[in-house]
């Protein structure tokens, strides 16, 4: 099968369009051949070194498909079911072999693409909204990078739930793709005058919540747009990382929470990857999320893809078609 695979860690020239054999599938796990393969901004980090990963290594965390052969033992899958997955290494592939508990059944209203865009960028909206800070509806929260991946799904999310959405992104495009997609507004990251304009929206009060994927470029400023006790999930790094979170500047900031969480914590937990995928796939078939794909690349056009996504060029889901 033709799959994408590094043996170094680098820019994306050192990422490999090369034919191996698909893994037969071994007790508790099944072969699935994907229709549909998430891009995320993740993929750079594991190809670029900055998430350290064993080499060499197939990319890509996400995917839909069909199931294709089972290992003894499971039996609760069958050859021709549709199923999606998200934060298992190898996507990048014609064909991928996995262990059945990371797999959740499509359901007929979920296509694979839709499955393959929304399931990992999804899940994070799911649990910054509903776990790292719980809104009830009625808040008015700050969204970095609004017209990504992850950020045109929770502007939608937000709305859906009565939360009012003021987003950020790099140009007047993309924030007209964000406050179509439901943020109440949306500015111009670079605008020197961003944080004088976010204090206005909130009539000096601050946002009990901010969802900072951007990292070192945003990270002052969203120390000083928060509320007195307000709470800056830090989820990324896409201008690079926080050097230092010192807590004085938490103190000084109106003792405010800083939390960096990551995906990873909510799928270790028992059962919450398959109720996390109900959640999203629910919202999907009920209208109130729209699932659009914006960027589509051949399995031989990764590495243009990761320069896509790494220079800002992109907005919404990317996929690969195999
Ligand atoms: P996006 O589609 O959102 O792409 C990243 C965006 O970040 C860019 O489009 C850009 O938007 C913005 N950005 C700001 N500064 C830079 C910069 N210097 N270089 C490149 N981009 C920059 O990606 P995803 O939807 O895949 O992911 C969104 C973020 O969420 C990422 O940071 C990712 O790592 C993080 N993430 C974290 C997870 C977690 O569990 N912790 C899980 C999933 C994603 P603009 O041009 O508008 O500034």
């Amino acid at each position: 099968m033709k799959s994408v695979i590094i043996e170094l860690t680098g820019g994306p020239e050192v990422l490999q369009y090369v034919d191996r054999p698909a893994a037969d599938p071994q007790a508790g796990e099944v072969r699935v051949k994907l229709a549909a393969i998430g891009i995320n901004l993740i993929d750079t980090y594991h190809r670029s070194g900055l998430y350290p990963v064993p080499l060499p290594t197939g990319l890509g965390c996400e995917g839909a498909g069909v199931v294709e052969s089972l290992g003894d033992g499971v039996d609760d899958l069958e050859v021709g079911q549709r199923v999606g997955f998200c934060m298992a290494m190898g996507a990048y592939a014609e064909e991928i072999t996995l262990p059945a508990a990371a797999l959740a059944k499509l359901p007929d209203g979920i296509s694979n693409q839709q499955a393959a865009a929304v399931m990992l960028k999804g899940m994070t909206v799911d649990y910054l909204f509903n776990d790292t800070f719980p809104l009830h509806g009625g808040e008015t929260v700050l969204f970095h990078a609004a017209a990504g991946g992850v950020g045109l799904l929770a502007c939608q999310w937000a709305k859906h739930l009565g939360v009012t959405l003021i987003g950020t992104a790099s140009t007047q495009a993309k924030c007209e793709l964000a406050v179509h997609h439901g943020a109440a507004q949306c500015l111009l990251s670079g605008d020197s005058e961003l944080g004088a304009k976010l204090d206005d929206i909130t009539g000096g009060q601050g946002f009990p919540v901010i969802y900072d994927s951007v990292g070192r470029d945003t990270y002052r400023l969203s120390l000083n747009a928060l509320a007195e006790l307000g709470t800056l999930a830090s989820f990324g790094n896409a201008s690079g990382a926080i050097e230092a979170v010192v807590p004085a500047d938490l103190a000084a900031a109106g003792s405010v929470y800083f939390t960096r969480p990551t995906l990873g914590t909510f799928l270790a937990r028992p059962g919450w990857m398959l109720q996390s995928a109900e959640r999203i796939f629910k919202l999907v078939e009920a209208g109130a999320l729209s699932v659009k794909i914006h960027q589509t690349y051949g399995l031989d056009q990764v590495a243009q893809a990761h320069r896509d996504l790494e220079s800002r060029a992109t907005t919404g889901c990317s996929l690969i078609l195999p």
